[in-house]
């Protein structure tokens, strides 16, 4: 008789998980890869990209240099991709898709977190705009330059549906098949899905430890919100005698537990009764079917709600977030005047897309170099163009 746990192993995929069976398979035709599946090809190439090891200095909210153990991009990739797999796992969805989705999420951010985006976003504005998750798509197809055959990563389908979270009409046209699913209001797939809502349980959960260890955020303003406090009050209870250094690791690792457990719950319940036949089914619905119960989804929001106010918000995150606005600014205008500041290799690139679409391009090369950035080479780069005593 086994003695197993009932989720300590790999059950067969359900039959609405995605699966290379079922896989609307890639851009660029290749031969199958020996000894590993496609969707376990797709997150290794994410791995092995140069976006990927950029996401080690890329700022979640703190910037790289206020500390080590703050989060980066690339711990809160891993992060994602933890919690990812977990509730991939216990619903039988196809795990290593999951993960290759979790990984490359965030590919496209540009150097200082949300404040970056909106600076670039705004010099983008007469451009086309700038779109973070639109970017990292733009960076599997086609920036990453790695593989002889094709241009980009050339990932299944099924991962850039992933990567892709949202786009604007506009946008969607563009994108072909990929864009499609926007315009007839469909959905992703659930290994899509899931990882959509990994991705902000690791959020709301790391920024209330980050917020906590940086002393911008007090365990007396969480009081009120209930995420937080019930998981408080109940390790309080139990071990009243713990540091508070591990009394919060404790109270962080439970509140990441309640929502994973609460949401493969719903989301199992909610598979149950729509019953979906295969991935096309799923894909047709009119809503995603992995969430949260109405509860944990009101609790998970006051949390949000919270961490905007209280640590987004700080005076502290802002004025970092102003000079990071101020950094891309400068960065842009200094290159969309001037191209020829740019390095000679992002200069031919630059070249290539003006010939090709004129301003827009030339625009869309600039920010594609500085969204590439991280927040060190950003300051840098901006002191190698700004400073006059600065090496250039
Ligand atoms: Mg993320």
């Amino acid at each position: 008789m086994s003695t197993q746990p009932a989720n300590d192993y790999r059950s067969p995929l359900a039959r609405y998980a995605a699966s290379e069976a079922v896989s609307r398979g890639r851009i660029y035709p290749e031969p199958a890869p020996a000894c590993r599946g496609e969707f376990q090809r797709d997150r290794d190439r994410i791995i092995h990209s140069a976006a990927f090891r950029r996401l080690e200095y890329k700022t979640q909210v703190f910037v790289n240099h206020e500390g080590d153990l703050f989060r980066t991009r690339l711990t809160h990739s891993i992060e994602v991709a933890q919690i990812a797999r977990s509730i991939a796992r216990a619903m039988s969805l196809n795990e290593d898709l999951t993960e290759a989705i979790a990984l490359a999420h965030d590919l496209g951010h540009t150097p200082f977190g949300h404040a970056g985006q909106d600076a670039l976003n705004a010099c983008m504005k007469e451009h086309g705009g700038f779109e973070h998750n639109l970017q990292s798509l733009r960076v599997v197809e086609e920036l990453e330059e790695r593989y002889a055959e094709f241009p980009g990563l050339n990932l299944s389908f099924e991962t850039r549906e992933g990567i892709l979270k949202h786009c604007s009409i506009t946008h969607a046209r563009t994108l072909g098949d990929i864009g499609r699913r926007f315009l007839d209001k469909h959905q992703p797939g659930l290994e899509a899905q899931l990882t959509n809502l990994a991705d902000e349980i690791a959020y709301n959960s790391h920024d209330v430890d980050d917020g906590l260890r940086s002393g911008l955020i007090r365990i007396d303003q969480l009081s009120g919100v209930r995420l937080f406090q019930d998981q408080y009050e109940e390790v309080l209870g139990r071990y009243p005698d713990l540091p508070p250094r591990r009394t919060i690791h404790e109270v962080v690792r439970r509140i990441i537990n309640c929502q994973v457990v609460d949401l493969i719950r719903t989301s199992s319940s909610l598979l149950s009764r729509a019953n979906p036949a295969s991935i096309d089914v799923v894909r047709k619905q009119g809503r995603s079917l992995i969430g949260f119960s109405n509860d944990m989804q009101e609790k998970h929001l006051e949390l949000k709600r919270f961490l905007r106010k209280n640590l987004y918000r700080h005076y502290r995150v802002h004025r970092m977030s102003a000079k990071a606005a101020r950094t891309i600014r400068s960065l842009f205008d200094a290159f969309i005047n001037d191209s020829g500041l740019l390095p000679d290799e992002t200069q031919r690139q630059t070249a290539v897309l003006e010939e090709r679409h004129g301003t827009r391009g030339k625009a869309r090369s600039v920010a594609d170099y500085i969204a590439g950035m991280t927040d060190r080479y950003a300051i840098s780069e901006y002191q190698r163009i700004y400073d006059p005593g600065s090496a250039s």
